[in-house]
């Protein structure tokens, strides 16, 4: 689930996309020769890894590397919108017209939630219209039509629209009433408002982008129901998500929290994969599942909100003193002062990067052994991993691994299939 809305939400719900982990890759056409015959690990690894094209890899080394300079781009646009909010008055601005309106705090507050969202949406406008539209063209990724992208943001802004008021009326009643403690209560909040997000979005939010079914032919249903079961999973039914209107790329995920979970694949990979490959991505779909990930990543959520708070506790009233008068910016009770709040956010999430990227591609890893185990198909593994490749770099260096990858490379995973294929474990009679 990808909903580029604006800034504040989405930095609580892109993190929190790290929990719905897709897997995602475009078809690809089965090598020629599959190395299923070669039983030292590293060899195989290296057989399967040549079976690439060159020019297929040389296109999804350059998609998946122009990434790593979105991740600068998008955190400079954010930059410099926070600034010229603050710096052209902007923002006091629209607080002053919420303030003439209604003299009840929080309605103004939600008032400025309202301003504040449709101009951050239409100055992210060209970056993400770039970003999901256009390079997605480029690269053969898509094949939605410019008026479907564009109806999409409108969706995402009606979403943000709807949310925003109401976090923003609640957080600033907040920070009116503990003037010291602001922060901690906030984080509090923080917690709350990032789990309801996780447990409400496979409810209330993305049917309003994609429609789920549930899966019908029981040729692919009743394998990955007998999988559930083996895993203790209790679902009845497994879902399919409509995502070929916006995308070629084959996609799974788990989504919500608690009693929301839903496992769900996409139309791509049905229609995409062969079974064995469809098992082995909804068994590391249900890893994640079994392996309590997503309470693991809300935990790690709560940490980053409580640190990321602390340091606005530390550097947002030390900044006003300064710059407010000049910015028309009273102090942390005043919305207008948001724009410096999302900086001191947005600046802390962008270092921290490769932490939150290794923690994802950690728990993602664990998937993978899961998923291994329990469908015991390491050579349908090794040909997803060459799927997921069409868009992720194959073979980075240890660094570029370290730092931009939240899911392990496709060497990494065919090196894990490959190790596991080598153990030759006992299947009880399954081969
Ligand atoms: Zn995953």
């Amino acid at each position: 689930m990808t909903i580029r809305l604006v800034i504040f939400v989405v930095a609580f719900m892109n993190l929190s996309s790290a929990l719905p982990a897709q897997e995602t890759a475009t078809a690809s056409p089965v090598p020629v020769a599959t190395p299923t015959g070669i039983t030292d690990p590293e060899v195989a690894t290296r057989a399967w890894l040549e079976t690439m094209p060159t020019n297929e890899k040389a296109r999804s080394d350059a998609y998946f590397e122009g990434g790593y300079w979105l991740i600068l781009w998008n955190f400079l646009v954010t930059v410099a919108i926070a600034l010229l909010l603050l710096a052209t008055g902007l923002s006091a601005r629209i607080r002053d017209l919420a303030a003439a309106r209604t003299s009840f705090r929080p309605v103004q507050a939600a008032i400025y939630a309202i301003g504040f969202a449709i101009i951050t949406w239409a100055l992210n406008l060209p970056l993400n219209c770039y970003e999901g539209f256009v390079r997605e063209h480029q690269y053969g990724m898509s094949n939605q039509t410019f008026g479907a992208w564009f109806g999409e943001s409108l969706k995402a802004l009606a979403v943000a629209l709807v949310i925003l008021p109401i976090v923003f009326a609640i957080l600033y009643r907040i920070f009116q009433a503990a003037a010291r403690t602001w922060w901690i209560w906030g984080t509090v909040f923080g917690i709350i408002l990032a789990t309801l997000l996780n447990m409400a979005a496979p409810v209330l939010i993305e049917p309003i982008f994609n429609k789920y079914t549930p899966l019908t032919d029981p040729k692919i249903r009743d394998p990955i129901l007998a999988l559930a079961r083996a895993n203790e999973i209790p679902v009845q039914q497994v879902f399919v998500v409509d995502q070929s209107r916006q995308t070629k790329r084959v996609s799974a995920n788990v989504s919500g929290l608690a009693g929301t979970t839903r496992i769900a694949l996409n139309d791509n990979l049905l229609n995409q994969c062969t079974l064995p490959e469809i098992r082995e991505v909804m068994a590391h779909e249900m890893g994640h599942y079994v392996l309590n990930h997503g309470a693991k990543i809300t935990m790690s959520l709560a940490i980053f909100i409580f640190i990321g708070f602390a340091l606005a506790a530390a550097t947002f009233n030390r900044i006003i003193r300064k710059r407010g008068p000049s910015w028309g910016v009273k102090g942390i009770a005043d919305p207008a002062g948001f724009p410096l709040f999302m900086l001191i956010f947005a600046t802390y999430a962008f270092l921290l990067t490769p932490i939150t990227n290794t923690m994802t591609r950690t728990i993602e890893r664990e998937a993978d052994i899961f998923g291994l185990n329990a469908a015991r198909e390491p050579d349908a593994a090794a040909m997803v991993a060459l799927k997921l490749g069409k868009y992720r770099k194959m073979e980075p260096t240890a660094l570029e691994e370290f730092i931009f990858f939240d899911h392990p490379s496709g060497r990494s995973r065919i090196r894990m299939a490959m190790d596991w294929k080598a153990a030759q474990l006992p299947c009880d009679g399954l081969r």
